[in-house]
């Protein structure tokens, strides 16, 4: 396959407020690498404050990372933006909140024209367009969408008119920003489901990003998995999630609820303690304040990200957690 998007050592930081005069980096993204090819999508997993949305948003150039490289179809676009109306057309995302993320004066018609509007697509291909995108979506039969408004829809309605909001482009890459999170559960199946096939439709590459690591057996080829800033473990989703390395993948698996109602511990393992203060994270491995396996040598040095059994994990043990 041939590589769509690579972020380099990417590190996104913002710059706050600490005491009267001094300003601080929160450090939302601490030098992540990862891959994306061409027709393949990839899962980005974490708990709130992991960084993966920051990430996202910097895959597709919403935010400016401090350094690092974000290379496009063999071309650094980092810092070059004098392609950025082409690259806007190739690169889109979807919105985690359908509720928000429609316009609700607008009717579903206006929504979806809008980005055509700024790309000067001629009315009748518009016309075409639209009409294609519902239908892949399944909102049929389509032409009855078109005169709705957003609260005349169910939220996976809704997430669905996003969907074809952001295909209507047809982008060659697609940052799926929690995109079932707020929705109800009968629908988020067939959303990720949609998803993999219109991937494979439009030729699409994705980044699905989600705290929810059983959704990315459903559509995902590989996993990235986030903890404070930082990719943990990375590899086929198959191989992370049928045999996690790291402690923290494992823990994010256990804490999984099993869906049996007769199983008395259906509530699973939930993960002790917060996430670390990404202004202040913990020396040495940043998970090892949570980590049950953690000895005196993960509070002092940084466990590098290295290859072992087929994926890259960053941990000084990962041998001995090898199933
Ligand atoms: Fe746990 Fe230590 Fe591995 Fe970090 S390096 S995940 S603290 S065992």
């Amino acid at each position: 396959m041939t590589e769509l998007i690579q972020l380099e050592d990417i590190r996104t930081y913002f710059f706050v407020r600490k005491g009267w005069f001094g300003r601080v980096p929160l450090k939302a993204v601490d030098g992540v690498s990862i891959d994306i090819d061409e027709r393949e999508t990839v899962a980005v997993v974490g708990e709130s404050g992991s960084g993966k949305t920051t990430l996202g948003r910097t895959a597709i150039k919403l935010l400016k990372p401090v350094s690092g490289k974000i290379i496009f179809q063999g071309e650094d676009v980092t810092n070059n933006d004098e392609n950025i109306k082409e690259f806007r057309r190739q690169a889109q995302i979807i919105f985690q909140d359908p509720f928000t993320s429609l316009n609700p004066h607008m009717t579903i018609e206006q929504i979806i024209n809008e980005p055509m509007i700024v790309h000067n697509i001629d009315d009748e291909e518009k016309k075409k367009r639209r009409l294609k995108a519902l239908s892949d979506v399944r909102l049929l039969p389509s032409e009855e969408y078109l005169p709705k408004y957003p609260h005349m829809l169910s939220g996976g309605q809704r997430q669905r008119v996003g969907i074809a909001r952001s295909l209507v482009l047809e982008p060659v890459f697609i940052v799926a920003d929690e995109p079932v999170s707020m929705i109800d559960a009968s629908s988020r199946v067939e959303i990720l489901l949609l998803l993999g096939e219109l991937q494979k439709k439009y030729s699409m590459g994705i980044m699905y990003i989600t705290h929810d690591i059983a959704t990315a057996k459903y559509f995902t080829h590989n996993i990235g998995v986030m903890y404070a800033g930082k990719i943990v473990e990375n590899g086929s989703t198959l191989d992370v999630l049928n045999n996690p390395i790291h402690p923290y993948t494992s823990a994010l698996k256990e804490a999984v609820p099993d869906p049996d109602p007769n199983n008395r511990l259906r509530f699973r393992n939930v993960i002790p303690g917060e996430p670390p203060n990404p202004i202040d994270p913990p020396p040495g491995c940043r998970f090892h304040p949570r980590c049950p396996c953690a000895t005196e040598k993960c509070s002092k040095e940084e466990p590098a990200l290295r290859d072992i059994s087929k994926r890259r994990v960053a941990c000084h043990y990962a041998e001995k957690f090898l199933k």
